[in-house]
């Protein structure tokens, strides 16, 4: 069934869990319905949220 469905590039997730790109309506639309890209997603905002330099503003 969904089968065929390409996963979100993981340098992709991980741009957009940054902020610094935008993800296309395809991607974006994938990620809503794709438990795998979603957690993948989390991992990254983890692991971005963890960096200690990644936002100058560090709103506590
Ligand atoms: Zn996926």
């Amino acid at each position: 069934m969904g089968e065929e469905n390409v996963h979100v590039p993981a340098m992709q997730l991980w741009s957009y869990g940054s902020g610094t790109v935008h993800l296309n309506d395809n991607d974006f639309e994938h990620l809503l319905f794709c438990v795998q890209c979603q957690s993948l997603l989390n991992e990254f905002i983890n692991i971005l949220e963890q960096l200690p330099s990644a936002n100058p503003n560090q709103a506590a």
